[in-house]
């Protein structure tokens, strides 16, 4: 038994079936939980504008749980030109811990700096241990027939699949913990995580980060949205999906907890069609931290290396339009503005404003990753770099070339009467459902009924959809050529 041990809090804001907590409050007989704020070890990734206000709220709902059991969190700032390592030697020389644990993490920022803190703490003589609390399967684990990484998601699905019943079942909270230790910490204020402009009322309406947060939209799932999940999680207008990105991202719940409240629910013999479909999209999650993993180049380098030299565009002006939802093409728009004001934004809805961005217009992927990244509550590395590679039709398993989507047939598909584009492009409300989504093509007389101007008061669209994608299609062919 140790005398102090060290929980290092990273992205894993819960306390259930969190395997690195249990080991630290198991093996010491006090334990110091820390949160060490080192953004620029991150770079290039380093959190953006929307995940710092989800960081800041997850924080604050953490250690308002903590509080009961008599525990707080350490938190340190770790200035630019210092390092996560000497912040945590000092903690441990103002502790005498002996042992320290953690959650892993697969960005490749974080593998490489927790190999060398790993080993640099074991060289000074501590226990250091790590584990597996945000996949259901370890990247490595997972593997073909050849010992080799996956680069296809049906067959590594299936292979996790079949191991699904050999996970352990998820550890409950803690009820109590070992004492604390008393420690100075910065406060969270500190960290200056918020805005300092009021852009985030919409966030606060929308999410409650934490654990609670967590477990309260899978319950809402499980109770209202799962029977439908397969073919509501298409429409945007509707909450048809669960809306656990930005938990799952920030560790506030895991995928083992979730996979097994679904089977506890099936148990108590509850009929939930959409659960394995629900399961499958969490496998996409999984595949995207196998790739990420695998292939962390990919972060910024088109996984299909024939991609290398495509000449992408630059175009200032419509990339500014795209960003603020102002690209005349409705459901686009919605998709852009949704993001703005909700940081989020609907996953058949990002595949469309990805293609229009890359092959209508085709600008770099990285050019819309990089919107998604500061502006998304969820913006997650792995499954990031995996949709906009897929969309773009350069990562792996990626969307066929040809697959151009048409933004004005899918409005009119997914969001038929137009209720999605309706709530967040009002200056369109009045127009026909047969309109809604190509306003542009509106006769005159509908127009100046339903009030909007085009060019005025809703822009023309930027782009000419038939044209550009035949561009694209020229330009993908001429690639596929290539060996
Ligand atoms: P649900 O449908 O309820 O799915 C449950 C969980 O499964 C999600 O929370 C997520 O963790 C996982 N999941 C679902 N779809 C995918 C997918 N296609 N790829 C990987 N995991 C998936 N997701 C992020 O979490 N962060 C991102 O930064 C992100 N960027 C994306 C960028 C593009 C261009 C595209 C096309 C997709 C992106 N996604 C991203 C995937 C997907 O859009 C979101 O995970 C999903 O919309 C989140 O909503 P939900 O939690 O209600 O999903």
């Amino acid at each position: 038994m140790h005398d102090v041990a060290i929980y290092w809090l990273r992205r894993d804001f819960r306390l259930a079936d969190n395997p690195a907590l249990t080991y630290a409050c198991e093996s010491a007989r006090r334990v110091v939980l820390a949160y060490l704020h080192a953004p620029h070890e991150e770079a290039p990734w380093q959190p953006g504008a929307a995940s710092r206000w989800w960081l800041h709220h997850s924080l604050t709902s953490l250690s308002k749980s903590l509080k009961p059991l008599g525990q707080a969190i350490v938190l340190r700032a770790v200035q630019e030109g210092d390092s996560s390592l000497d912040a945590l030697r000092a903690l441990i020389a103002e502790t005498k811990a002996t042992a320290i644990a953690w959650n892993r993490l697969y960005e490749p920022a974080f593998v490489a700096r927790d190999q060398t803190i790993k080993s640099a703490l074991r060289d000074d003589g501590l226990e250091a241990h790590s584990c597996n609390a945000a996949l259901l399967f370890e990247p490595w684990q997972i593997q073909t027939q050849q010992a080799q990484p996956y680069k296809v998601f049906t067959p590594y699905w299936r292979t996790c699949a079949a191991q699904l019943e050999t996970l352990p079942p998820p550890r409950p909270a803690p009820r109590a913990m070992p004492d604390a230790l008393p420690l100075q910490s910065c406060s969270l204020n500190d960290l200056q995580l918020l805005p300092t402009l009021d852009w985030d009322a919409g966030f606060k309406s929308h999410w409650q980060p934490g654990e609670d947060g967590a477990h309260a939209a899978l319950t809402k799932f499980i109770d209202h949205l799962c029977i439908d999940y397969p073919t509501a999680r298409d429409l945007p207008a509707t909450t048809g999906t669960s809306l656990l990105s930005p938990h799952l991202h920030f560790g506030e719940i895991g995928p083992r907890q979730i996979i097994a409240t679904l089977r506890a629910q099936s148990e108590e013999s509850r009929f939930i069609p959409g659960r394995d479909a629900f399961i499958r999209e969490l496998g996409w999650r999984e595949f995207a931290n196998h790739v990420l993993f695998h292939y962390p180049q990919t972060t910024t380098q088109p996984f299909d290396t024939r991609f290398n030299d495509y000449p992408w565009e630059k175009n200032a002006a419509q990339l500014r339009a795209w960003q603020r939802g102002r690209t005349g093409i409705p459901i686009i728009d919605a998709g852009m503005r949704e993001l703005w004001h909700t940081g989020y934004m609907h996953n058949r809805i990002r595949m469309l404003v990805a293609s229009l961005l890359t092959k209508n217009l085709r600008m770099h992927w990285l050019e819309g990753a990089h919107w998604f990244w500061d502006t998304l509550v969820d913006a997650d590395l792995a499954n990031n770099t995996l949709g906009w590679q897929w969309t773009a039709g350069c990562g792996t398993d990626a969307a066929p070339y040809f697959r151009v989507f048409n933004p004005v047939v899918q409005g009119e598909r997914f969001d038929a009467q137009g209720k999605y584009v309706r709530r967040w492009l009002p200056e369109l409300a009045a127009l026909p459902d047969k309109w809604i989504h190509q306003p542009a093509n509106a006769p005159h007389a509908i127009l100046e009924q339903a009030q909007v101007r085009i060019g005025v008061n809703y822009p023309e669209p930027i782009v000419d959809l038939k044209g550009s994608r035949d561009r694209a299609l020229h330009g993908y062919q001429s690639l596929r050529a290539r060996p």
